[in-house]
């Protein structure tokens, strides 16, 4: 839902700063006509989730997720959220980092990057082979490794859906968390793999922390869009 919201949202300046894909979708509405074939691979692909869901749910159990027990008290809920976050970048990085091998890249992760500036759907559409590692193992390696609650479990992957779709909305917008790291990906294929942490120890977003959009990477707490804020000119001065 959150994705399909985002979807019908019309093209503003508070979009990334991929200036050059803006041009051909200012005044429109965000790839309408090219997201129903988008649509239908993401609909595959959450009906695969389910199925994938009930399949390990065996497992799920052998390493305590319940819905028996009570909700864990809210400083074990925290605990297990930043667990959550950790493993799911852990395993995010490596895995992608492996769709990006020159082998086997073109047969699974390319079909992702067909979107050079992505809509927000667009964070569902690849490969399934590619949605079970770069999606599905990320986001319930953590609920299956710490064990948890069935309950946190669903939160948790509603807000890493939701957040997911939001980084490849091609919005950025104030008061929220920046897309703009992973737009770049989209756009620079070798270039952010994950987060900051990991492509700095791998050296793998040298050219984004030199580009503007390094610059715009934060969250702002204000109406004015974060290009005005750091406009290209800025870079050309340099
Ligand atoms: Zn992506
Ligand atoms: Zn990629």
């Amino acid at each position: 839902m959150h994705s399909l919201c985002m979807l019908i949202l019309p093209e503003s300046q508070n979009g990334c700063s991929n200036t050059k894909y803006r041009k051909i979708r200012i005044f429109r509405w965000n790839h309408v006509d090219s997201s129903g074939a988008c649509c239908a691979v993401v609909l595959f692909n959450e009906i695969l989730s389910c199925v994938l869901i009930y399949l390990s749910y065996p497992i799920m159990k052998l390493t305590g997720m319940s819905c028996d027990q009570p909700v864990p008290q809210l400083w074990k809920m925290y605990l297990l959220y930043v667990g959550f976050g950790y493993l799911n970048i852990i395993a995010f990085f490596y895995l992608h980092k492996l769709m990006h091998h020159p082998s086997i890249y073109k047969y699974f992760h390319k079909m992702h990057h067909e979107w050079v500036a992505p809509i927000s759907i667009a964070s569902v559409y690849s490969h399934p082979i590619d949605h079970i590692f770069s999606n599905f193992v990320p986001y319930f390696i953590g609920p299956v490794l710490l064990g948890s609650h069935l309950s946190l479990t669903w939160w948790w992957i509603i807000y890493a859906q939701m957040e997911s779709s939001y980084h490849h909305s091609n919005y950025h917008l104030p008061f929220l968390s920046s897309p703009q790291y992973h737009n770049y990906h989209h756009v620079k294929f070798n270039q952010n793999y994950c987060d900051p942490f990991f492509d700095g120890v791998y050296k793998t977003n040298l050219v984004f922390q030199k580009s503007i959009e390094a610059k715009r990477d934060r969250p702002f707490y204000s109406l004015t869009p974060i290009d005005v804020q750091y406009p290209d000119e800025v870079q050309k001065e340099k």
